[in-house]
């Protein structure tokens, strides 16, 4: 596994891979990688025949108050971890390297971005397409795998993807969990042991809107508060949304008949540590 620092070098390297005829894999990463990463380079591994990891703690996606100076980083680590998941490549930029200081040009998804984590971190998917966008250029790859953990972000991905032209298929891959539900996250490594309780509750509020949806119980803006009241219920999350959207447009869904597909979207505080979880629905 090369370990490259340099976009031109990515860039050519990649490039070389190319004309050799392989298939390229990306999948854009900040580090801190966990069993949730590992299945995205997986799944490259399979489906590809040149996979490249990147790993960069993009500082343009943080908000002013935001962990960015603190997020953790785990290069070593890291790298063994896309070692052993099969990964060709590891692409570890510096920031230096990858925003000039008088850079001016952002790439935005103009309707998508403004809602649920964009009403809340105000220009953060502005530096998310912006970087996916600059990491698509430096390694031109066939396909490109993100998690559904953001299924926002992924949908914003594949917009931009068509709007653009930019040639590459977008792979959403499966939620990986901890045992009692929690979405895997960097970010998990902040809570507390009582905090860490009480995480978990999102995913049962999921499940709580998962089962309301099968069977009918329950009509989406309905299904929404139920979630809400079972975070509250906790005493300490601090909800910042909880709904069931249309996971094309994400706009709150509002109708729906037996077949109706839906994703319930939650974002919470527990203590300091802001935590994000999603899952698909069949009314
Ligand atoms: P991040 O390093 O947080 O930017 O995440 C890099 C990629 O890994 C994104 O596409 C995430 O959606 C994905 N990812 C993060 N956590 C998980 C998880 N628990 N299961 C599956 N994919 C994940």
């Amino acid at each position: 596994m090369h370990v490259e620092p340099s976009p031109l070098k990515t860039h050519a390297a990649i490039r070389d891979a190319r004309r050799r005829g392989l298939r390229i894999g990306c999948v854009p990463t900040m580090g801190a990688l966990h069993p949730g990463h590992v299945s995205l380079v997986q799944r490259a591994r399979a489906e590809c025949d040149f996979v490249v990891a990147t790993i960069f703690v993009n500082p343009t996606q943080f908000g002013p108050n935001e962990d960015f100076s603190k997020y953790p980083r785990t290069l070593e680590a890291d790298l063994e971890m896309c070692r052993a998941a099969g990964a060709d490549l590891v692409f570890t930029p510096q920031i230096s390297e990858m925003y000039a200081a008088d850079a001016e040009t952002i790439v935005r998804v103009t309707k998508l971005s403004t809602v649920l984590e964009g009403a809340h971190r105000p220009g953060h998917f502005d530096g998310v397409t912006t970087v996916v966008t600059k990491l698509f250029q430096i390694t031109e790859p066939d396909l490109a795998y993100f998690g559904q953990k953001d299924f926002q972000q992924q949908l914003i991905i594949r917009r931009m993807v068509l709007d653009l032209n930019i040639p590459v298929t977008v792979v959403t891959c499966p939620i990986i969990r901890e045992s009692d539900g929690l979405a895997m996250s960097s970010r998990n490594r902040y809570l507390s042991a009582a905090d860490r309780a009480v995480a978990a509750e999102i995913f049962q509020a999921l499940q709580l809107a998962e089962q309301l949806a099968r069977e009918s119980l329950a009509a989406p803006a309905e299904i929404a508060e139920r979630m809400r009241a079972h975070l509250e219920a906790t005493g300490t999350m601090q909800v910042q949304y909880a709904t069931v959207a249309d996971p094309q447009t994400l706009a709150p869904l509002e109708t729906w008949q037996r077949g109706t597909s839906g994703v319930a979207l939650i974002a919470a505080k527990v203590g300091t540590t802001r935590l994000i979880d999603n899952l698909l629905l069949e009314f």
